[in-house]
């Protein structure tokens, strides 16, 4: 075995996007499983779809060509606008995209006329995030005139909150996109099928029933990868937090002095490191580093270990109070947030092991 090491129980994904499908379908909502948080890796995927995603999200067209390529026929949905260059491959790989750019509908047109398809676009329309999405006042007229593409079927429009802003999804923001839902469907006369209401984030008020009729899908993936909303990291009822563990070695286990010795300077990464003097203490060292996760996103399955820090290639543990010795070649596992988990899907360096 070669570490680290992340394990994959597609089992536990399976059964998550059950339960998430059917407190979605309860509201009425369809589920987008969303993989690119453990990089649309084949057996997270394939366990969205025996568990009940309606169709696969991804941000990444090359992840999207890949689904494609083991032979998923199913709905497919492109989360990031594709660049002007990647107009075609979007057409080919996705059955839908979402966009705020007239100048890439119209791309995503050319292409899908020349491939003899219809390409879905979903309008994105910002509410306060920051991230993608046009204006709320200029949702209908550019919907217009997206409506108008050849090759292009505008199907909705859509949101996302609490990416980059950390703008809480509320009843009231879902209020206001069913309102620009409306004038948008007056413009086109005619009614428009899918609404987009947002993530992970918005799993809190589906379990709380503040979800307005009108919105048809969520786009979820970290609900489904790791059991949680992703407002307040709380759990989701009947979801399991472990579907993902990262194992990694101990290299180095030695009782050391808690603050360095010598002036302090900046650190590998620019940072200015503080210490709190705790004595000397047993610290690990452990065989992974930024380049395999975010050390801030791990949390230790062992009691009394706690990480003092990592660099490019080391991750640092105080195991002083470890509740089991730990040696050079003991290995360690942690859970993952959705930003650990995110590195160590994408790290060349971390092996992957599906039980
Ligand atoms: C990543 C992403 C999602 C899924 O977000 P989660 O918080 O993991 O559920 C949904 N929509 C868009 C546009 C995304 O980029």
């Amino acid at each position: 075995m070669t570490y680290p090491l992340l394990v994959i129980d597609p089992q536990k994904i399976e059964h998550n996007t059950g339960q998430i499908a059917a407190l979605l379908a309860k509201e009425g909502l369809r589920l987008v499983g969303v993989a690119k948080g453990a990089a649309g890796h084949q057996d997270v995927v394939k366990a969205m779809i025996k568990g009940g995603a309606a169709a696969i999200g991804d941000s990444r067209i090359a992840n999207l060509a890949r689904i494609r390529q083991w032979g998923y026929r199913g709905e497919t949905v492109l989360l990031r606008a594709p660049g002007l260059t990647r107009c075609a491959d979007a057409v080919t790989y996705a059955d839908s995209s979402l966009n705020s750019e007239i100048v890439t509908v119209r791309r995503l047109g050319e292409s899908a006329v020349k491939m003899g398809q219809k390409h879905k676009v979903i309008l994105m329309v910002d509410l306060g995030d920051l991230r993608e999405g046009v204006p709320l006042g200029q949702a209908p007229g550019l919907a217009g005139e997206m409506a108008q593409v050849p090759g292009i079927h505008l199907a909705g429009i859509g949101t996302n909150l609490a990416c980059y802003g950390g703008v809480i999804p509320t009843g009231e923001a879902m209020e206001l996109l069913l309102q620009v839902k409306e004038k948008v469907e007056r413009r086109l006369g005619r009614r428009l099928e899918r609404v987009s209401g947002g993530t992970s984030a918005n799993l809190k008020m589906v379990l709380e029933q503040k979800m307005p009729p009108g919105i048809t899908e969520l786009r979820i993936g970290e609900g489904i990868l790791l059991g949680k909303e992703s407002v307040y990291r709380e759990p989701i009822p009947g979801c399991c937090d472990d579907a993902f563990l990262l194992r990694a070695e101990v290299i180095e286990v030695q009782k050391k002095p808690s603050r360095p010795t010598g002036e302090i300077g900046q650190d590998a990464f620019g940072n200015v490191p503080h210490f709190k003097d705790r004595g000397i203490r047993k610290r690990a060292l452990l065989a992974a580093g930024r380049q395999d996760v975010d050390p801030g996103g791990l949390i230790p399955l062992t009691p009394g270990i706690e990480i003092l820090g990592a660099s490019s290639d080391h991750l640092i543990c105080d195991v002083e109070e470890a509740v089991f010795p730990v040696r050079t070649g003991t290995i360690l596992e942690f859970r993952l947030t959705y930003s650990a988990l995110l590195r160590a899907s994408v790290s060349p360096y971390v092996a992957k092991k599906v039980l």
